[in-house]
């Protein structure tokens, strides 16, 4: 089949356009990366699938997740087979965007996709032109178009069912405290009554200073008061110096992982369609399992129902995966995260050590999968 239309210029979006040579991709912004919203936090295979691209934004490597309680106690450590890295999300899209380019991709900047007309024979697009206010409408045939417009995409809500399941995640750079922090150590916080469904963390970024944030169920009214007082709490600690966050960003996390993700010369990609792990939120490893599973099946398809037909199987090993996290998510949500970590992580791992694959962390798959 011939190369897929592409809407949204996010991190699934333009891997798409990336993997996928000669693909055409509409962003209605005019520059990718924007607004920053994302920890940038990857495990080694994104790495490996990614090569130079992204070696050249590693920003830190971290080897281990400190679980601690908001009076710094130690719950839990988890060890993470072979770390976890912290990307320059911003310049990563952009060097995405421009070996897409170099390898022949289209990127148009400046439109954004007004409506979607798909049916067996053709599927037709109109875009409005940032440049001249103009609405235009296109259509092709045996091309599949990859709907990657992000959590609050209109385009891919017509064809997927609205997520319950929302977070907003705030976060900002501050000032490292007298509290001694590895550097190589993510600390993650659990508490109950400030991250109801959720939880806190802090990431040292330099020598002086932690990115600190947590998320909140987006239908919570007191998230940024929750957050304020979380950096309080830090504060007092020693963990930072002073309360006040610099650079506070964030966005919206979903977690409703949602299966109805393709349709008729359609997928939907990334965030869009929940295609995320769901105990974080994060989507930058599923995307790219995501795409190389549209390129693969592409590559090999004539026409749409051969296409979906190696699409589903390629991407079996990944769902059910995320359908456990899924699970194990809402077991450790109804149980109270902080009660599950006191109870039952922290006696298995007093016994046994525990060491976590930060991808596969229900059943890990052997390393050399994607
Ligand atoms: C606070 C926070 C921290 C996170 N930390 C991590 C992390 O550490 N690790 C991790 O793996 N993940 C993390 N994530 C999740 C990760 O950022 C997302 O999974 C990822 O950015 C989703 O990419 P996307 O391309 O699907 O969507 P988006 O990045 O939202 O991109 C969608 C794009 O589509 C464009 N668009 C929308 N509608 C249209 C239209 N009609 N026409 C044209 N263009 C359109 C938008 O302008 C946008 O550029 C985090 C998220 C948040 C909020």
């Amino acid at each position: 089949m011939d190369p897929p239309i592409i809407i949204g210029g996010g991190f699934a979006g333009l891997s798409n356009a990336y993997f996928i040579q000669g693909s055409t991709l509409y962003e209605e912004h005019d520059k990718v990366g924007f607004p920053q919203h994302c920890t940038g936090l990857v495990s080694r295979r994104v790495i490996k699938i990614l090569g130079s691209l992204a070696e050249e934004t590693i920003l830190g490597y971290y080897k281990r997740i400190v679980i601690k309680d908001l009076e710094l106690k130690t719950l839990s450590i988890l060890n993470v087979r072979e770390g976890v890295y912290r990307v320059d999300r911003v310049k990563l899209e952009n060097l995405l965007k421009e070996e897409a380019e170099n390898r022949g991709s289209l990127i148009m900047m400046n439109k954004k996709i007004l409506d979607i007309n798909a049916s067996s024979k053709e599927t037709c697009i109109s875009i409005l032109d940032y440049y001249d206010h103009d609405v235009k409408k296109t259509c092709f045939s045996n091309r599949i178009i990859v709907i990657a417009d992000g959590v609050t995409g209109f385009i891919s809500r017509r064809f997927s069912k609205k997520s319950k399941d929302l977070y907003l995640g705030l976060q900002g750079f501050q000032e490292k405290g007298s509290y001694h922090i590895d550097p190589e150590e993510i600390i993650v916080f659990v508490d109950d009554r400030i991250f109801p469904g959720y939880f806190g963390w802090a990431i040292p970024v330099s020598e002086r200073k932690m990115l600190i944030g947590g998320a909140w169920p987006l239908k919570y009214r007191d998230k940024r008061r929750l957050m304020k007082l979380f950096t309080r709490i830090l504060m007092k600690k020693g963990v930072i110096k002073d309360e006040k966050i610099y650079n506070m960003f964030g966005g919206l996390i979903n977690r409703d992982f949602d299966k109805t993700f393709h349709k008729p010369n359609i997928v939907l990609a990334g965030d869009a369609a929940g295609f995320v792990k769901p105990f974080t939120g994060g989507g930058l490893y599923t995307s790219l399992y995501q795409v190389l599973s549209i390129k693969n099946s592409l590559d090999r398809a004539s026409e749409y129902t051969d296409f979906e037909n190696l699409y589903i199987r390629h991407l079996r090993p990944i769902i059910s995966q995320l359908y456990l996290q899924r699970k194990f998510t809402e077991l450790t949500y109804k149980i109270g995260l902080e009660r599950f970590v006191r109870n039952i992580l922290r006696i298995s791992d007093i016994f046994l050590g525990i060491e976590i694959d930060y991808d596969y962390y229900i059943l890990p798959r052997s390393l050399n999968n994607i």
